[in-house]
This record gives structure tokens, sequence and C-alpha cells, in this order.
């Protein structure tokens, strides 16, 4: 087929494991869709940037699906779940509430693009103050925080939102977080300036948390 030069971003990683990994297949499946000089840039949120030509993109999705890459939409939208590398075990430090999370959030129409992290025990290695929205699982129970940011000058920590909360309370807490992002946010508004302008306490309020 001959090549349009139309092409489509998109954000690749091996999915949530033990550590961002990819397998020799998984790259040698990424390479049948990129032209030999074609950059991929590698970004902080554990992802690979690869720009597929728009005529082989679901096929390249196809592929990708069976060598277990995960493909994310670039732009305005909920970012994967960046994660610690889970040192003390999958099921101890809750991978399978992360999957989960991410499952939910992912991909997310928002009013600018949103970084989620999440991490399995209260060290913080997937640095959750510093993201939009952050999890720390701490022994049985998770905390959420919100409006983290780590660059510039206007980096400041994330703010607890509510701990002690069960994997349901999580997800519904996070997708109602969004709703609210979605509702009130203005066109190209960060975050971490949405929850300033808005007003954390009123971000508390209307998630009915006294
Ligand atoms: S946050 Fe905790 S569980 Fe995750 S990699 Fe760091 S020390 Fe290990």
């Amino acid at each position: 087929m001959k090549k349009t030069n139309k092409y489509i971003q998109l954000a690749v990683n091996g999915g949530i494991g033990f550590g961002a990994k990819l397998t020799p297949k998984q790259l040698m499946t990424l390479g049948e869709y990129l032209d030999g000089d074609t950059e991929i840039e590698l970004t902080t949120l554990q992802q690979l940037i690869v720009q597929i030509p728009k005529e082989e993109l679901e096929e390249a999705k196809r592929k990708f699906d069976e060598v277990g890459l995960h493909y994310y939409k670039v732009g305005k939208f909920v970012k994967n779940l960046r994660t610690c590398n889970f040192c003390k075990g999958e099921e101890e430090e809750g991978m399978p509430v992360a999957k989960e999370l991410n499952k939910r959030i992912a991909g997310q129409e928002v009013p600018f693009t949103l970084r989620p992290a999440y991490t399995g025990c209260p060290i913080g290695c997937g640095e959750p103050l510093i993201n939009d929205i952050g999890v720390i699982k701490d022994k049985d129970t998770y905390e959420l925080y919100i409006g983290g940011i780590s660059k510039g000058r206007e980096a400041q920590p994330a703010k607890l939102v509510k701990a002690n909360l069960d994997p349901g309370e999580l997800y519904l807490l996070v997708d109602q977080i969004l709703e609210i992002y979605r509702e009130n946010g203005k066109k190209r508004e960060k975050f971490y300036r949405f929850v300033d302008r808005f007003g954390f306490q009123n971000m508390k309020e209307e998630l009915k948390i006294v």
C-alpha cells in the first residue's frame, strides 16, 4: 500500500508491570511501523511517542495487542498511570488496583493533558506528589492527592484529598475529580492551576469530603 504523509501519534509502552520494560519482540513490532529515520520520543511518563502512518493504524494496533504493547492517545487526555516498580510484589503493592485505575482513566478527555501517578508504598518511587493526581498505597488502603507539579517556579506538592480509601472509593473519587475538571476547567487550563483557581477546599466540598 502506498503510504500517505498523514501520521497519527501514539504513546506506547509495555503496560503496568514490574518496572517500565519492553521486550525485543515488542521493539521489533514497533519497528515494523516506523521509517528508518523516524524519531522516537522517550517521555518521563514511561512512554515512547511514535508516529504511525494513518492507513496502517488499525493493523498496527492489532499487532501491538498481540505482543502486549499498550497505546494511548496523545493530546488533551489523561495519560497512562505512571507507576513505581512494585519492588515488594504484585499483590502487596496493589498492582491490580493500579491496572484497573489505569484502564478506567487513561485516554479520558480533559481540558489539558493530565498526569496521574501511582506508587505501591509511602516511599513514593512513582513520584505521586509531583503529578496532577497521585495515589499512594499504605498498607491495605490508598491515599489520593491532587494538584502536584514538578516544574518551574510554580512547583508544588500535591495535597491530600483523602486517606484510608478502599479501591472502590478510590476509583469513584478519581472519576468525580475528572468530571469536576471537565465541567469547570477552562480550555487548556492545566490541572494544578485549575485546582488552585477552583480552590482545593471547594474541590473537597464538591466531593463531599469534610
Ligand atoms: S514505591 Fe515502594 S513498592 Fe514501589 S518501588 Fe518504591 S519502595 Fe518499591
